[in-house]
């Protein structure tokens, strides 16, 4: 019997999920089938609950209810209980299995695709928001150097601290407390890879040979990307990877099976020009 998941999100037209999973469900030959449900805004548990009723199996989580699936979940596990989000569902009986995998993916993305090892590294993280706290605890297990946190809105990366104490000792502030440090690998976890504001970053802030992340896919030579390009960085990289390696993540909690990645990504990237 073919098996049912799904994403749901709103808006959801635009979602590489369901192209990503039945890349990877092709590829492995399992029989799955993998759907894009537009979520009501009020209506989240709701729909999922009816998907569950109608023999789904799991579910990927986008925006705007990665929080309010953390609440329906009975067995968040860590990953999504440190990031108070979810981005992945599994149904099992009466129980609602929780998972955050972008941190995960990301930190695969970097270094297995990448080859970019984290460990004794100085990485910065720019922004503070969902993505920053689900990246934090992956990160922190690869025994990087330092990681900085640094965002528009200081408070909120300092309030990173105490969350994540246990786990990580994260240096944080505003950009502006960037001035005069250099780090190896930088992200942009920020939302404005989605338009053309620039970060405040200070000059100096890309050591020599620094990889620059832009979390962001799709989108091309994002404003970013474009600052590290001017300050003489050269290897440039969107989220892309990042995308489909935390879909690897779910298909293999779900399936038991690994995908390999390295095809879907090449079919998903677009050129950073
Ligand atoms: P979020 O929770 O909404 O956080 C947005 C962050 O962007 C906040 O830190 C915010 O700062 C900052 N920001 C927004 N506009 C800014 C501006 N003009 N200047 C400086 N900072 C600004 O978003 P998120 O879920 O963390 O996602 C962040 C980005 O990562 C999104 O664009 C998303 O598409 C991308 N993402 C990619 C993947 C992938 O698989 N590739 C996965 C997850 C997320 P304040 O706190 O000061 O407002």
């Amino acid at each position: 019997m073919t098996d049912r998941y799904a994403v749901i999100g709103n808006p959801i037209a635009h979602s590489k999920s369901p192209l990503i999973h039945s890349l990877f469900a092709q590829a492995t030959g399992q029989d799955i089938e993998y759907a894009a449900i537009e979520g009501p805004l009020d209506g989240f548990a709701v729909a999922v609950r009816g998907f569950i009723a109608a023999g789904g199996r799991g579910m990927n989580v986008t925006l705007p209810f990665k929080l309010q699936a953390f609440d329906i979940a009975t067995d968040p596990l860590e990953s999504a209980r440190l990031a108070g989000a979810v981005n992945a569902l599994k149904f099992e009986g009466d129980r609602i299995w929780a998972q955050n995998f972008d941190g995960l993916g990301l930190v695969n993305d970097i270094q297995r695709n990448l080859g970019v090892s984290l460990a004794g590294k100085r990485v910065l993280i720019c922004g503070a928001g969902g993505a920053t706290r689900g990246a934090i605890l992956p990160m922190a297990q690869q025994r990087p150097a330092l990681i900085a946190v640094a965002n528009r809105s200081a408070d909120k990366a300092h309030d990173l601290r105490a969350d994540y104490a246990a786990h990580a000792t994260l240096q944080t502030g505003g950009y502006a407390d960037l001035a005069g440090e250099s780090f190896d690998v930088v992200l942009n976890a920020t939302s404005t890879g989605l338009s053309q504001a620039e970060l405040p970053l200070p000059a100096g802030v890309f050591a020599p040979g620094a990889l620059a992340y832009e979390l962001v896919y799709g989108k091309g030579l994002t404003p970013f990307l474009r600052q590290a390009r001017a300050a003489g960085v050269t290897q440039l990289v969107d989220g892309v990877g990042m995308l489909v390696e935390q879909a690897a993540e779910a298909f293999e909690w779900w399936r038991g099976v690994r995908p390999d990645t390295k095809p879907v990504i090449e079919r998903l990237s677009v050129p950073l020009i």
